[in-house]
């Protein structure tokens, strides 16, 4: 997606040999306009795909999920982090490892929001190393939903997360692929 790709190359901005930080655009502020062509772009790329709801994991991928659901006209479910006194009790629950935080997170969907019934598309910020994604899966197994797909903003495509949520035979579409963000410099696929 190039205007995306072409706004990674103006704003991003590399953190070490690992982290993008696209803060000023994508996930703390945030571009509505750049993120409805981002929805628009996951339309496409699932378009013949029936889906019934959207899954994403809080906090970043929500907003995204949001916009992308428009198009998609379905509602979006994001998996909690963090529980509050009014979490119901009957959750799926999986565990991740968090790449920007390292360390092991639970998280929690509500038993009522997905069933064998829905056919969902999965919505992330980044796939790096594929924990996030794969603990969706995790959960989407659980309910028995039929995975429809992941679909990526950003992918670090020198990172293993494509392999290992493709190895469980999901599809994955990402919209920006970087080959390499060493020393500073950001290569495409
Ligand atoms: P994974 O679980 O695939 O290893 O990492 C994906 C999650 O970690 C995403 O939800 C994202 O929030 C975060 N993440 C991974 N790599 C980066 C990165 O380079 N920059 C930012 N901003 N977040 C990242």
């Amino acid at each position: 997606m190039e205007v995306l790709k072409n706004r990674i190359l103006k704003d991003g901005v590399v953190l070490g040999d690992n982290i993008l930080k696209v803060d000023s655009f994508i996930n703390h502020q945030m571009d509505i306009k750049l993120l409805n062509q981002i929805g628009k772009e996951f339309k496409e790329r699932f378009k013949n795909i029936e889906i019934t709801k959207i899954l994403t994991i809080e906090a970043s991928g929500i907003g995204i999920a949001c916009i992308a659901a428009q198009y998609f006209d379905v509602p979006v479910v994001f998996a909690k982090k963090h529980e509050g006194i009014n979490m119901d009790k009957d959750n799926y629950e999986s565990e991740a490892f968090s790449f920007t935080k390292k360390k092991n997170y639970k998280i929690k969907v509500s038993k009522k929001y997905l069933s064998a019934e829905d056919k969902v598309l999965i919505i992330d910020d980044f796939l790096a190393n594929g924990n996030a994604s794969l603990a969706l899966i995790d959960i989407l197994n659980q309910a028995k939903s039929e995975i429809a797909g992941v679909g990526i903003v950003i992918e670090k495509g020198f990172q293993p997360g494509r392999k290992l949520v493709e190895d469980k035979g999901v599809k994955v579409e990402s919209l920006a692929i970087l080959e390499s963000i060493s020393n500073g410099k950001i290569i495409f696929k």
